[in-house]
């Protein structure tokens, strides 16, 4: 079956209760036993079932299933965001003492979170990971994992992601990849190599900006059985589930960032369009990216879908298509306030992968924090501004850009 029947029916086909067609939302938080015997093998790991609302909830496995079956994967775990998932499940396989190497063009919370785990004793080094021999170059002894985004939010660089997957398997990393601006239906990260997948499903995948969510898919391609990190507890059944469980007990249980069944449901539902919604968000970024490469008062366009990007070959090669997202920089004469608030059909707002188009001042707003030197090292100027292409009309979003340049 195609990605659309597959995803579509996936839930009903796992028999969903009276026959309803969504999920139902689940609201409890406990579930009772007749057997207290059972309820006790649950908490053991022998029997499947539901211990607590924060470890699992019946409307959150629904949602977990279907994105497993989106990436192609073994088996997923969900949290309240993207950055819980990636947070949570990095704190719960790694240890002070190890090093990950990061590619340098990061979202910037995600680039804050390692800045964090520095300071708890996990050495991070960032490193342009546009070229696979820079990941290389930065292995050291004690390195355990790769983490790379597969379009870079906000400056869209595309990762080596077939290189760094080969050099991964050589030295028995773990390759983490964020597969956020592409999502499953553009790209498998599975495909080059990745033994970890995170979506925030906040963005593209739920796709309405209307609940928040993130997920970890567990590949079946990495012998956890090498990992010293696994607790002992945990090393039941198949190897890759070790994993699983670790990431379930140590990430999700005892750090609680758990996904609410009512966002897990508006995020099942939202995803249900998410390969049409690509398809459009797609053709209208380019249209648009090709639009503003045109005029003279933009002076750079970065987007994947444009000969002029220094990846673009890699993203014809990789991506169904090369998403939604693009960033400008806008001539020295304007003011990029003044443009911003000139726009009155694309929303000024923090987030993307929504329907509405949407844009931001990216070194005023997201990456304020970080200040002028990591700004500069990651290429991101102060006239920078990142649109997250919706759903409209075309004609209207290009209308809308040529007044406000007007
Ligand atoms: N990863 C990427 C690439 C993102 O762009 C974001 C948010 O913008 C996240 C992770 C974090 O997702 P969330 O906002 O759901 O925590």
């Amino acid at each position: 079956m195609g990605f659309i029947s597959k995803i579509l029916h996936s839930n009903r086909r796992g028999k969903i209760e009276h026959g309803s067609i969504h999920k139902p939302v689940h609201n409890a938080v406990s579930f009772g036993y007749e057997d207290a015997k059972e309820l006790a093998l649950v908490f053991q790991g022998e029997k499947s079932g539901y211990s607590y609302g924060r470890q699992v909830n019946p409307t959150v496995s629904a949602l977990q299933e279907k994105i497993t079956l989106m990436e192609g994967g073994h088996a997923s775990v969900a949290f309240g965001s993207g950055m819980a998932a990636i947070g949570s499940t990095i704190f719960s396989i790694l240890q002070s003492g190890d090093h990950l190497v990061s590619s340098s063009f990061l979202f910037g919370n995600t680039n804050s979170l390692f800045q964090s785990f520095a300071a708890q004793g996990i050495e991070v080094s960032f490193v342009d990971a546009t070229s696979a021999s820079n990941v290389l170059n930065a292995l050291q002894e004690n390195t355990k994992l790769v983490f790379v985004e597969t379009i870079a939010n906000p400056r869209t660089q595309i990762s080596d992601l077939e290189a760094i997957g080969e050099i991964c398997d050589a030295h028995g990393l773990i390759y983490f990849v964020d597969n956020t601006l592409t999502t499953p239906y553009l790209y498998k990260p599975k495909t080059a190599g990745a033994n970890l997948v995170i979506n925030s499903l906040t963005k593209y995948i739920g796709g309405h900006a209307n609940a928040l969510g993130g997920c970890v898919t567990v590949m079946d391609n990495f012998d956890w059985s090498l990992s010293t990190r696994i607790h002992e507890s945990y090393k039941k059944g198949i190897v890759v589930d070790w994993v699983v469980q670790q990431i379930k007990k140590k990430g999700l249980r005892d750090f609680g960032a758990s996904l609410s069944p009512e966002a897990a449901q508006n995020i099942s539902v939202g995803s249900d369009t998410l390969a049409l919604r690509m398809d459009r968000i797609s053709e209208n970024a380019i249209e648009l990216a090709n639009f503003l490469a045109g005029h003279k008062m933009i002076k750079e366009v970065y987007y994947p879908g444009l000969p002029s990007h220094p990846q673009y070959d890699r993203a014809i090669k990789l991506f169904r298509a090369p998403s939604g997202i693009f960033s400008i920089e806008i001539s020295e004469e304007i003011d990029c306030f003044d443009f911003i608030n000139k726009l009155d059909l694309v929303i000024c707002a923090s987030n993307l992968g929504d329907t509405r188009t949407l844009c931001i001042p990216v070194a005023h707003s997201i990456y304020h924090e970080m200040g002028p030197e990591r700004r500069r090292q990651m290429g991101i100027a102060n006239s920078l501004v990142r649109f997250s292409t919706g759903i409209e009309e075309v004609e209207d979003l290009k209308s809308d850009l040529a007044q406000a340049l007007s």
